[in-house]
């Protein structure tokens, strides 16, 4: 398994810096977020170190997206939020601060005005052709 021993994460995953853990199985980890936006806000992530989406394992990225969908059941249950995200940052661009791969749990309240929200705008044909166009670019990468 991929470790990386300066990796926050990694060394709550071995034990050595404390969390308050949810859950595990043998791929994944969930734990409480030590700065929540919200009450329940918590954070799941794969045991193995991998930094970001680009470079994860496919199949450790499915463990996460399992364990998120378990996780986040049981967060809407216990502290009953108006709405909830799942939210994954790759690169400070995004956001992300800590490089090891890991899926925000994060329960919303209405009008919380947390700033991951964008107001859609009805788009004009300029609009659809961009779109379409930056479509083209990503289908022929996959
Ligand atoms: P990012 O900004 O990379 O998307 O999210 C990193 C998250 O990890 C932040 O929400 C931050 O509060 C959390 N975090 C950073 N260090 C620790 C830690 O030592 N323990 C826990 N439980 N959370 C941490
Ligand atoms: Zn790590």
């Amino acid at each position: 398994m991929f470790t990386d021993p300066d990796c926050i994460f990694c060394k709550i995953v071995a034990g050595t810096v404390p969390c308050f853990k949810l859950f595990e199985d043998g791929d994944t980890l969930a734990f409480m977020d030590i700065n929540p936006v919200h009450d329940g806000h918590c954070l799941v992530i794969p045991k193995a170190h991998y930094p970001n989406v680009f470079e994860i394992a496919p199949e450790a990225f499915a463990a996460a997206a399992r364990t998120a969908a378990r996780v986040a059941k049981a967060v809407k249950e216990s502290v009953k939020p108006d709405g909830l995200n799942l939210i994954q940052a790759n690169g400070v661009g995004a956001g992300q601060s800590v490089e090891h791969f890991h899926l925000h749990v994060l329960p919303r309240r209405l009008n919380d005005g947390v700033a991951i929200n964008w107001d859609p705008k009805p788009g004009d044909h300029a609009h659809i052709a961009e779109i379409a166009e930056i479509a083209a670019r990503i289908r022929a990468l996959l």
